[in-house]
């Protein structure tokens, strides 16, 4: 295991309920991702989860190589930070990440039957919380992509709190990844969050409660899930979005030479806006 700084996920949603906001979590495939987002949380001053699934820990050469990447990005960093596995599906990718030296690993069976979810979202538990590695788990559908799966539906695949409630003592997760409305990826429809839901999930379930999906989601409504309970939101595609777009006009513009910081410079500028301006809705300022 690598020598690292990360505090288990727990501590920083602990912080999070204390205060009553929510953590940002954003997706990072690069160094330049990971320092563009170290550098917004130690500006503002907040707690921050830096987090990636597999198709980024690959990019970036392997689970240890993510580490070492995440440890360079944040190694002088005063702010508290979490290092996150996001949609992990086996047990392998959790083991290796706990090998690794992420402090926080999330694992999405919500795709299999009740029953096989507890048991492998148990397992991971089992393995990870004796290193104090947090364990976020899933339960009820997100729309949009989840892995190689396309959820589609509206209110039927949201999170039952009743259920919530038994899969949270029988699996002894750490937080809660609810399904309450929103979706994956870029939004197709015009989501609406279901608070009510949300606040009969939080009356059963003494957990940190996280908001996947949360890039695209109208901010009054994320300001809202969090005043009723939101701990974790996850934020990728709107990083992406901003960089991607960034990048284009960059290079149309007249008198345009090529350098590293003129071509990259000006996207990483693009995702530390969207990556601030996301960190102050989140901690409610
Ligand atoms: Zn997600």
């Amino acid at each position: 295991m690598i020598k690292t700084n990360f505090v288990p996920m727990e501590e920083v949603l602990k912080i999070a309920e204390d205060r009553g906001i929510a953590i940002g979590a954003f997706e990072f495939w690069s160094y330049e991702v990971a320092r563009a987002i170290i550098e917004c949380a130690q500006e503002l001053d907040v707690p921050v989860i830096l987090q990636c699934g597999r198709l980024e820990i690959n990019r970036m050469g392997g689970m240890e190589e993510t580490v070492m990447t995440a440890y360079m990005a944040c190694k002088n960093a005063t702010v508290p930070i979490a290092l996150h596995l996001d949609h992990a599906t086996t047990f392998e990718d959790c083991n290796e990440a706990v090998n690794a030296g992420f402090s926080s690993v999330m694992i999405d069976a919500s795709a299999l039957p009740y029953e096989q979810n507890v048991e492998l979202t148990r397992k991971v538990a089992r393995r990870a919380q004796p290193f104090g590695v947090t364990v976020e788990g899933e339960l009820g559908r997100l729309v949009g992509e989840e892995g190689d799966i396309a959820v589609k539906g509206p209110e039927s695949a949201q999170t039952d709190p009743e259920e919530a409630l038994r899969y949270a003592e029988e699996t002894k997760v750490d937080a809660l990844a609810v399904s309450i409305g929103t979706a994956h990826g870029q939004y197709t429809f015009k989501p609406k969050l279901n608070i009510p839901r949300l606040d009969k999930i939080k009356e059963k379930v003494n957990l940190p409660i996280v908001l996947h999906g949360g890039s695209g989601t109208p901010e009054d409504q994320v300001r809202e899930a969090i005043r009723h309970g939101i701990r974790k939101v996850n934020i990728c595609t709107d990083i992406q979005v901003a960089m991607g777009k960034t990048y284009i006009e960059t290079q149309k513009k007249q008198g345009f030479k090529y350098s590293c910081q003129n071509l990259w410079g000006p996207s990483v500028e693009a995702a530390k806006n969207v990556i601030r301006e996301k960190m102050k809705m989140f901690a409610l300022m």
